[in-house]
């Protein structure tokens, strides 16, 4: 199956700093609250239909069960605070809900969901899934082994926390590779959402590996509005832009950032 998964981070209501990561990097990702309401109002205003959640049967490699031909999701990642504090709220206010993907070492510390508020958004419905424990730099460089303790940590601490099996997870940063998905199929995680732009769903030894769309600071508020509407130009463009920096991005490391900035015009 296809569908549109779309990626987002911390909202804040006055600083960045104020919910999830605190670094530069981190800070371009995240998005006030009135751009996050625009984006929102945008995908409310052309979608009657509730975002699709993996936790629903038939999870997404399910086919031809679903209510639309054109089946979105919301994901947000990094287990900042603010999917308690500011995201929760405003999907469900549109009967919708949402994937929670929470790098676990962070759980309970400053700007992070801490395991009550976890709990209580699994029991109001959203998915809650892993984002790595550690959220390491450049997952995709780690040893095959220190993938596996990444995951399985990860997971388990949910498990713990939530006392049900927990599947879904993301991978930190972007950095996917087949290996990421292996390592994350052997720790018991059967979904795995990377940051490539495509709606195509595919199948990597027993793991659903599912791409998303990014909404990041200084885009268009209706950004998300386009990604959703069956028209393909604005997902082609966004996999256009994603692949001219995938061209980059293994020469530069940890450069990477502002020379895309540069070469791009973003930020
Ligand atoms: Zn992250």
């Amino acid at each position: 199956m296809n569908a549109v998964s779309l990626l987002f981070h911390d909202v804040y209501a006055a600083d960045p700093r104020e919910s999830g990561f605190a670094s530069d990097a981190a800070d371009r990702y995240k998005l006030s609250v009135a751009d996050f309401n625009a984006q929102l109002l945008g995908l409310a205003r052309v979608r009657r239909d509730a975002p699709l959640l993996a936790s629903q049967p038939g999870g997404l490699k399910a086919s031809g069960c679903h209510a639309t031909k054109n089946p979105f999701l919301i994901t947000v990642d990094d287990g900042g605070v603010s999917y308690y504090t500011m995201l929760a709220d405003r999907l469900e206010a549109l009967g919708w809900l949402g994937h929670c993907l929470i790098s676990t070492d962070a759980i309970g510390s400053r700007g992070f969901l801490d395991a009550a508020q976890i709990r209580e958004l699994d029991a109001r419905g959203h998915v809650i899934g892993s984002h790595s424990a550690s959220h390491p730099s450049r997952f995709s460089a780690c040893s095959v082994d220190h993938m596996q303790q990444e995951w399985t940590r990860s997971r388990q601490v949910l498990e713990d926390l939530l006392g049900h099996e927990v599947i879904v997870a993301s991978v930190p940063g972007g950095y996917y590779s087949r290996t990421v998905a292996h390592a994350a199929r052997e720790a018991g995680l059967r979904m795995l959402f990377t940051s490539e732009p495509i709606t195509s769903i595919h199948d990597e030894q027993g793991c659903a590996v599912i791409g998303r769309f990014p909404i990041r600071r200084g885009d268009a508020p209706d950004t998300a509005q386009r990604l959703v509407l069956p028209a393909p130009w604005t997902r082609w463009s966004a996999w256009t832009t994603w692949n001219a920096k995938g061209l980059i991005k293994p020469l530069l490391g940890p450069a990477y950032t502002r020379v895309a900035d540069f070469v791009l015009g973003h930020g």
